[in-house]
């Protein structure tokens, strides 16, 4: 698999996303909480999904309070949701606005870091329904809003160990396999009869709540905040990325 970075010193217009509605799962927290701001900050009505109100609570009001476009919040847990709910939301949203500009797919379990031998199926299970299932329910049921946009941007969070395989990562990096999978398939079918780019994205080693509980012993502040690898995620939500997809991207 060839791995691409961003232009180097890519910086983004402050308009880039100006007038387009993103939807960003794992909006509350780490990674997905920074480009939530991100996105919002360079103009974009943000819709944050995740499972604990009171994060997406405090991600609402700080874009409120720096200025930025009224957000939306969509309190959801991605393990245990069933497929009325991404019906129902699905149409809702349809109701309220004439397109989808964006979906960022960053929610994700990590699970049990040990063998596969010794794995528990209901860790497993949530794994796979949060890092796979999920994405699929929210893009096969928002396509129809994704397809009114003019040039709509679907970004896949990949992970290191979804790319080549690792011991004792068991579903989670299975997960980020199926990822980069659901990317290429997705891609592929949307290339050309479509103006829907889809690409996946691997942070790489960040400094966020999951990647504390994934090296304990490591110190924390020697991988960069999410805030530092926001140009990569900016720039493949935004128009500059226009006409790259089924692409796999290292954030830095
Ligand atoms: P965090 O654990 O800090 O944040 C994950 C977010 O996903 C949280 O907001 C969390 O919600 C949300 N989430 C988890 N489970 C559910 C659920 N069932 N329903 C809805 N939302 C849920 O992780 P990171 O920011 O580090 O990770 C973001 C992405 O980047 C993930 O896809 C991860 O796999 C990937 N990644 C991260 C790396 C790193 O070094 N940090 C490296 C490689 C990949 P809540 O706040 O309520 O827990």
């Amino acid at each position: 698999m060839q791995i691409l970075s961003i232009p180097i010193d890519y910086k983004p217009r402050t308009n880039l996303l100006s007038g387009k509605t993103i939807l960003v799962t794992g909006a509350g927290d780490g990674i997905g909480r920074s480009a939530a701001l991100n996105y919002a900050k360079h103009g974009a009505s943000v819709l944050l999904l995740g499972r604990t109100e009171k994060k997406l609570e405090a991600v609402y009001d700080e874009i409120e309070n720096a200025g930025g476009p009224k957000p939306g919040i969509i309190a959801m847990d991605l393990a245990t949701a069933p497929e009325t709910l991404y019906v129902s939301l699905a149409a809702s949203l349809g109701e309220e606005f004439s397109c989808l500009d964006g979906i960022l797919h960053n929610a994700a379990l990590l699970g049990d870091r040990r063998p596969i031998e010794s794995a528990r199926y209901t860790t497993w299970h949530d794994v796979m329904q949060v890092n796979v299932n999920a994405q699929f329910l929210l893009t096969q049921h928002f396509l129809p809003l994704l397809h009114q946009a003019p040039a709509a941007s679907i970004i896949l969070t990949s992970s290191t160990v979804g790319r080549v395989g690792k011991a004792y990562w068991g579903a989670y990096a299975v997960s980020k396999f199926a990822t980069e999978g659901f990317m290429q398939v997705l891609a592929s079918e949307l290339e050309n009869t479509s103006k829907i780019r889809v690409n996946s994205l691997n942070p790489r080693a960040t400094n966020t709540a999951m990647r504390r509980a994934a090296y304990p012993g490591e110190n924390p502040t020697g991988n960069p905040a999410p805030q530092k690898i926001m140009p990569a995620y900016l720039f493949l939500m935004g128009d500059d990325s226009a006409g790259i997809t089924g692409k796999a991207f290292d954030a830095r």
